[in-house]
Order: structure tokens, then C-alpha cells, then sequence
């Protein structure tokens, strides 16, 4: 419906009914006609197993500085497998990490790089991949009680957004813990004038709730005013997504999205950067498979994985091993 919708995102259609106002709430530059997404997987544990030390203190920026060809080996890895976007690899390009090898200053010069090194991927390949832009949590992720204000997180969010360049075709907001977290990543998203797509980390359980407590329905009315091309869980156990995806369902007619971790359920308290954290081993890619039919049945349309979700998986959930 690519005629019907202004780039604005507001619908044009005089009649609107449900299935027709979901239609004018996909950006036709995103959608191009298709009904389904397909994401990336994970980068940690992907990088690990083509033999990348990725050292919990700063892991993704560690890949980006001493193996970069690696990293676009590993985007050109999901494409193959069937993903219709990618995302860059600038998780832990933040002050909060890089800090850690006193390393500050080189954010937004490894931020670009993420950003370049998907692009060549893209490029490389042949293919319209697009490319997602990410801007991570500026604390330790899991972490709301780690959020910052305002007047420190608003300008470390737009030299992200900055530094990821016009060169990205959405901006995702990942890893989101509570309100306060999203509604500012979201509006530096917002201030790249590219789509914007809010992924919200949930408690391990089927509470439905961010990792923060907060409820859906409060963390969908405090979005108010700022427009959200798509709605994501990410980064949470399968089982949290599928509650979660219920609930979103009946706050918003946008398209939702999930990507979700093959980690066990995780302590509360514990954070990403912690590690140890064990991996769910029948999380294999029948397993995955399933989680994401259920997802689609109950009406998710981006499909994707977090943490230990590899190329495997995404090549299975694209149908591209079906076809084979
Ligand atoms: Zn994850």
C-alpha cells in the first residue's frame, strides 16, 4: 500500500479498517511488499565460534578493532542464510564500555565502522538487505536502576545516531529495560528522520512486564507523540516474547517483531556484561523454529535472534532451509 501511506507514516486511506490501518502502519521503504521480515542472529557467539575473542568487558567493539573482516564475514553469513535486515555491530560502542580500555574517544569512529562493514557486506553480496542502525543501552544492559537522566543520555544517544550515518535504513533501539530507557533512545532514533524500531527486553518469565517491572500498556502510552514503526522484544527468553507479544498485540496495531536469547532464564539482578550465563541446549534450530511459528500464529511479522541465536537458526526461521 505504498501509495496510501505518507512518508510521515499517517495514513491516507479515507475508510480505515483494522487490517487496512496495519497495512498504512508499515513503511512501504522497510516493507516493500512483503508480509515478513527476517533478522539477523547474534554476533557474540558467532564471532566466538569463527574464532574472535569477544572479552565481556567491551565484546563487540573488541570484534570491530581486531577483526573486522570477521565481522562482515559474519553479516554476509546472515545474509545468506536469508535475513532481510542486518543490524551493525556496534553493541557495546558506548562510553560504558569503551570507557573500561579507555577508549572513549574512539566511539563514534567504531561506530561508523559498524555501520561500513554491514554496508560492504551488503554491497558484497549482491542483495537489498537493509541495514539497522543500532543504538544500545547506554547503561549495563538488564540494568533500569542503570539508566541515566536525560541531560547525560540524550547527547551520547545522537553522536551514536550521528556516527551510524545516513548509510543505515532504520534506526533499532535494542535491549530496552524500562520507559525512561526507551522513550529517550527513541527520540534520538527519531532525530535520524530514518524509521524507528523499539526492541524492549522482558523479564525471563510470562509476566509480559519490561526487565524495569513496568507494564506494556504503560510503556505503549508513555511512547505517545513519537512515532514507532515497529514494536520489538528482544534479548529475553522465548517464552517471555510469546506473553509479551500477546499483550502488545491488543496496545497497537504496528508490526511487531522478536528476537529473542537462547540463554537460560537469567537471575534477577544479573546483567549482560556479567557472563556465565548458561545456554538453553534444546534451544536448536527445530526448537527455534517452533517459538517462531508461534510468534507469527499470534501475529508477529520481524523475525529474528539474540544472544546464541547464529546463522543457523536464521536460515531455518527464513524458510530458505525448507527450500533447499
Ligand atoms: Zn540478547
Amino acid at each position: 500500500m505504498p501509495d496510501q501511506v505518507r512518508h510521515d507514516g499517517v495514513c491516507e486511506v479515507g475508510f480505515v479498517t483494522t487490517s487496512k490501518f496495519k497495512e498504512c502502519n508499515m513503511n512501504p521503504t522497510i516493507w516493500q511488499g512483503r508480509d515478513r521480515l527476517i533478522l539477523d542472529g547474534s554476533m557474540g557467539l558467532s564471532l566466538k565460534s569463527k574464532g574472535v575473542e569477544v572479552p565481556t568487558d567491551i565484546w563487540s567493539a573488541h570484534a570491530l578493532m581486531a577483526a573486522p573482516d570477521v565481522v562482515r564475514e559474519l553479516h554476509a553469513d546472515y545474509i545468506r542464510a536469508g535475513a532481510d535486515i542486518i543490524t551493525t555491530n556496534n553493541y557495546s560502542c558506548t562510553p560504558y564500555y569503551l570507557k573500561r580500555r579507555g577508549i572513549e574517544d574512539r566511539m563514534e569512529e567504531l561506530t561508523t565502522l559498524s555501520t561500513r562493514l554491514a554496508r560492504e557486506a551488503v554491497e558484497q553480496s549482491g542483495s537489498n538487505t537493509l541495514i539497522a542502525g543500532a543504538l544500545p543501552p547506554l547503561g549495563g544492559s538488564y540494568d533500569p536502576g542503570d539508566v541515566q537522566d536525560a541531560a547525560t543520555s540524550n547527547p551520547i544517544n545522537r553522536r551514536i545516531a550521528k556516527a551510524l550515518t545516513d548509510d543505515i535504513d532504520l534506526v533499532i533501539c535494542e535491549t530496552m529495560s524500562s520507559i525512561a530507557e526507551a522513550r529517550m533512545t527513541a527520540e534520538a532514533a527519531a532525530e535520524t528522520g530514518k524509521p524507528v524500531w523499539l526492541a524492549l527486553t522482558l523479564t525471563d518469565d510470562d509476566s509480559a512486564t519490561l526487565r524495569s517491572g513496568e507494564t506494556l500498556a504503560d510503556t505503549v502510552a508513555a511512547m505517545k507523540g513519537l512515532e514507532i514503526d515497529a514494536w520489538l522484544f528482544n534479548c529475553c527468553t522465548p517464552d517471555a516474547i510469546t506473553a509479551g507479544i500477546k499483550t502488545l498485540k491488543t496496545l497497537t496495531d504496528s508490526p511487531i517483531g522478536a528476537y529473542a536469547n537462547a540463554f537460560n532464564p537469567v537471575p534477577e539482578g544479573w546483567t549482560l556484561e556479567e557472563g556465565g550465563i548458561t545456554y538453553d541446549e534444546i534451544l536448536g534450530v527445530d526448537a527455534y523454529e517452533t517459538h517462531a511459528k508461534a510468534w507469527q500464529d499470534l501475529g508477529a511479522s520481524i523475525i529474528g535472534g539474540c544472544c546464541g541465536i547464529g546463522p543457523d537458526h536464521i536460515h531455518r526461521v527464513s524458510g530458505m532451509a525448507a527450500q533447499e
